[in-house]
């Protein structure tokens, strides 16, 4: 019998398994495939996703830190530099085994090429019917991704128009790749577009010796995605020259919660609770903040013999998760009109070239700023952004 089995190993089911047994829990880790597995992803781990990991990353998993990004928009590129470090890239197949290593060393019995099949709640306990074998435990955190089958059965469906598609590949360049992260507006366009909620954003990560590039999007919609993956090449070609392509991948993208994430023993953590940023499709800075209040709310729980309830994760969520999601459903539609709308060239100019716009932009990468703060200190300064003179 474990207090708790995670099913799961990203880094949303490896960080809350790594932090229930470090608070002595008897944890289970699950994962259906052998690890390294490959994971599609473009790598970019934000400061404030890094901040929330109560650990050190192993040396060889960052492969860049990045201190600048930049703007990029019908082929002109639009730098913007700061002082610290706003994010690192990785290489998520190491990445993630790194997060099962420190899970294990913290306490947790981890299981790879075991799916969970089946998870069966009753009064005192959940069965979890694995490939491998049935376990029983006192709580489960479903940390299988977008696609999870289990989230989907014991939680419901993710709300009408929910779910997107992202795609990423990584390009081999000539030039050393530099230390900025790329921003890639495809989304701009004349109409307000909150109703598809999710403007297309694309964004390029530097590797050691290559770039990852993605984009992410509503809907289904793979030509739009090649479209956009094709012009992140063109722009990458030519700043740094490119010797070749790798075959993309594709992967769905959760665009909004689910509307219930936990029932009484078991909780949804991560993608799989449908935690993405709407602004940017960033998801591992939800996937850990979840893993954090999921093994918090879990610690208290297992204190308990009889009334336990998984509620306080849903109001933390809520609070921690759900609002800041809230916030960025507004603000990015409302940037990519301003982009869109007025003078492209003259709007992201004058953004290079106003500190204070650069600062709201680092310290939301480095979690000092909220989301919502970042709209009320961000929008007064769209006027100066579209009426200043680039001169
Ligand atoms: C193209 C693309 C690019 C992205 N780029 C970024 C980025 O640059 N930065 C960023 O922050 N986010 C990015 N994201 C989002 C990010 O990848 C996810 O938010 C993050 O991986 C979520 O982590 P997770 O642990 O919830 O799930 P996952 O990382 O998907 O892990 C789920 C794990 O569960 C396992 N599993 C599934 N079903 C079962 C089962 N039944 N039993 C046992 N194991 C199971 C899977 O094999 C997998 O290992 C991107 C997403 C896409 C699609």
């Amino acid at each position: 019998m474990y207090d708790i089995i995670v099913s799961g190993a990203g880094p949303a089911g490896s960080y809350s398994a790594c932090l229930c047994a470090k608070s002595g829990l008897r944890t289970l880790l699950l994962e259906r495939s052998i690890l390294p597995r490959k994971k599609c992803c473009a790598g970019g781990v934000l400061e404030r996703a890094v901040r929330l990991l109560d650990l050190d990353l192993d040396a060889n998993v960052i492969e860049r830190e990045l201190k600048g990004f930049h703007f990029v928009r019908e082929g002109r590129q639009y730098q913007c530099k700061n002082a610290c470090r706003l994010a690192v890239t990785v290489r998520r197949e190491v990445f993630d085994a790194d997060l099962v290593r420190k899970a294990e060393a913290a306490g947790a019995d981890f299981m790879q090429e075991t799916e969970a099949v089946m998870i069966g709640e009753a009064s005192d306990r959940v069965k979890v019917v694995t490939s491998r074998g049935d376990f029983d435990s006192r709580f489960v955190f479903i940390a299988e991704g977008a696609n999870s089958r289990n989230a989907k059965i014991l939680l419901g469906s993710f709300p009408e128009g929910g779910m997107g598609l992202g795609v990423a590949a990584e390009i081999q360049t000539i030039e050393d790749p530099g230390e900025s992260a790329g921003i890639h507006l495809f989304g701009s366009g004349k109409a307000l577009p909150f109703r598809r909620g999710f403007p297309m954003t694309g964004a390029t990560f530097p590797l050691r010796s290559s770039v990852m590039a993605s984009a992410v999007a509503a809907g289904k919609d793979t030509l739009n995605l090649n479209l956009a993956l094709a012009s992140m090449k063109r722009d990458v070609s030519e700043k740094l020259g490119v010797v070749k392509m790798h075959d993309p991948c594709f992967h769905s993208v959760p665009l909004a919660p689910r509307t219930r994430l936990a029932t009484r023993r078991v909780l949804a953590i991560g993608d799989s609770a449908g935690f993405i940023s709407p602004f940017s499709g960033e998801g591992l800075t939800y996937a850990l903040t979840s893993a954090v209040i999921a093994a918090k709310v879990i610690a208290t729980q297992s204190q308990l013999d009889g009334n336990i309830s998984l509620r306080d994760y849903e109001v933390q969520c809520r609070r921690q998760i759900i609002s800041r999601m809230r916030a960025a459903r507004l603000i990015g539609p409302i940037l990519h009109w301003v982009v869109g709308n007025f003078d492209s060239d003259r709007v992201l100019g004058n953004f290079t070239k106003d500190p204070k716009a650069i600062d709201l932009c680092a310290r939301l990468a480095r979690g000092s700023m909220s989301m919502r703060d970042f709209a009320f200190k961000g929008v007064p300064r769209i006027p100066y952004l579209i009426l200043s003179s680039t001169e």
